[in-house]
């Protein structure tokens, strides 16, 4: 790496201590960036990228709300409003004890790049909540997503910054949120995505993340000649992302053999079919269950409880062709990634958000392996809630064919210039390099136009 981009890293660790993911996520981008300021001094000149590395606006707030029992409880809130150099601000929101501004702001630099692939006119931003929506009641949860609500209100909009769901924020959260938007700005606006299908959404939006990245790992799955039929696949979570990609998996033949959660992983060696994954959607979506159920309806699967004192994650222990990261950062570590390679997995398409660590992904890479990081392979649920966007703007509704085609045609698009780009800067074959200098590239450029901003 160059002396400039150390020192810049540098910079960036000193002035946000206590940041890892921010700074592992920052990392990762300018480690692909060395040929693209060499051949642009101007992007240094007008220093992009220590611009890109500052949001634009940080809000953080007091979230308080009472529960069931009566008693007032206090959250944290925040938004990330990172670059909006292309567009509003877009991205969704989390929900999860861990949040913090270091998970939210990775999350928010990871975000204005993806959405930059997409091709769409969105900028990046993300945000959420230390709260816990599990085991809350649906009153309390609706308690917490007005009160949230009642103060991010006059930070976003239509044409401003537009949130979406993220961990913990699904469509009964969505719902709640955009209740008290409607109430407290009177005017039915597009101010949030993954609405419900009555009231603004999109057809296929909830499906999207997860179609998406199955749609990417066929696209490169097709460089090499190959397909996903008969593939055996390891994915993780049990969420939105992970039940919408073993659907997909399903359709093109492939034989998805593993779920999980934050208390253990299921591996079901026959491979899942339509009527499990039923059963997990019903578990996790309507009974909001444990996955460990599973095991009780299909006795031939195993339970593997979670071990946080393992040095590794058991659910990348199976063999298997191809890795489906669906859960959350950094559940892949380089003792993870060995035990894929030396199964000789031959693919990694993350659902998830930056699930592999930075000596997961050297390892991927080094092997030459098809790996392709989330903010191109996930990037569909945002590309898909740009359609909806555009839907809304329209009020008009597209068919679940029409939206289905256009982000087949999008995930197609960001796989081509990934390709295009890695090899025109000297890496043919690495999709890390080829989508952080193409999503660098789209952004910079608009920058550059919009003067000293
Ligand atoms: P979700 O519906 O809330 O599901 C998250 C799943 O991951 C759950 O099974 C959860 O288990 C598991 N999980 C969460 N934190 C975990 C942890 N610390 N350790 C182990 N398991 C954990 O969320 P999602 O929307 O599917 O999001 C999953 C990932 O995809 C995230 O990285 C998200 O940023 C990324 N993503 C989502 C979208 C989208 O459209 N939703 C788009 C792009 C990327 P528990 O229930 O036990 O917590």
């Amino acid at each position: 790496m160059s002396e400039y981009l150390s020192s810049l890293l540098a910079e960036v660790k000193a002035r946000n201590p206590g940041e890892p993911e921010f700074h592992q996520a920052v990392h990762e981008v300018t480690e692909s960036l060395g040929p693209v300021l060499d051949r642009h001094p101007e992007y240094r000149h007008a220093k992009i990228l220590e611009r890109m590395v500052e949001p634009e606006r940080v809000v953080l707030f007091r979230v308080p709300w009472v529960d069931d029992r009566g008693e007032v409880q206090v959250n944290r809130g925040f938004r990330i409003e990172m670059n909006s150099a292309i567009g509003p601000y877009k991205g969704g929101l989390r929900f999860h004890p861990s949040v913090n501004l270091s998970i939210l702001k990775f999350l928010a630099f990871e975000q204005v790049f993806k959405n930059a692939l997409t091709t769409l006119p969105m900028g990046g931003g993300k945000g959420g909540s230390d709260f816990d929506p599990k085991g809350k009641s649906d009153n309390e949860v609706m308690s917490f997503c007005q009160s949230f609500m009642s103060e991010l209100c006059r930070h976003i909009g239509a044409n401003t910054d537009v949130p979406a769901g993220d961990i913990g924020v699904g469509g009964r959260e969505i719902g709640y949120l955009f209740g008290q938007y409607k109430r407290l700005r009177n005017e039915f606006s597009g101010v949030l995505t993954g609405k419900g299908l009555g009231w603004g959404g999109s057809l296929i939006r909830p499906e999207a993340t997860g179609y998406g990245c199955v749609y990417f790992a066929a696209e490169m799955l097709a460089t090499r000649g190959d397909s996903l039929a008969g593939k055996v696949c390891l994915v993780s979570g049990s969420g939105n992302v992970a039940q919408y990609t073993v659907e997909k998996l399903l359709e093109l033949g492939a034989r998805p053999v593993t779920f999980s959660d934050s208390s253990g992983h299921v591996y079901d060696e026959a491979g899942f079919d339509r009527d499990k994954l039923a059963f997990v959607m019903e578990l996790k979506n309507a009974r909001r269950g444990r996955i460990h159920d599973y095991v009780e309806r299909y006795p031939d699967a195993v339970y593997v409880p979670a071990e946080p004192s393992l040095d590794h994650n058991p659910v990348w222990g199976h063999p298997a062709h191809c890795a489906f990261p669906c859960a959350t950062q950094n559940e892949i570590n380089q003792a993870d990634a060995r035990r894929l390679l030396d199964a000789g997995v031959q693919l990694v398409a993350e659902g998830a958000n930056m699930p592999s660590t930075e000596g997961a992904v050297e390892l991927f890479v080094d092997a030459g392996i098809l790996y392709a990081p989330g903010k191109a392979a996930n990037a569909g649920g945002v590309a898909t809630s740009g359609l909806e966007m555009a839907q809304n703007s329209m009020r008009y509704s597209w068919t679940r064919e029409e939206v289905d085609g256009r982000l087949r045609l999008i995930m197609s698009g960001i796989h081509a210039i990934c390709v295009e780009t890695a090899e025109r800067f000297g890496a043919p074959g690495n999709y890390v390099k080829g989508a952080n200098i193409a999503g660098f590239l789209k952004v910079a450029n608009a920058m550059m136009d919009q003067g000293i901003v």
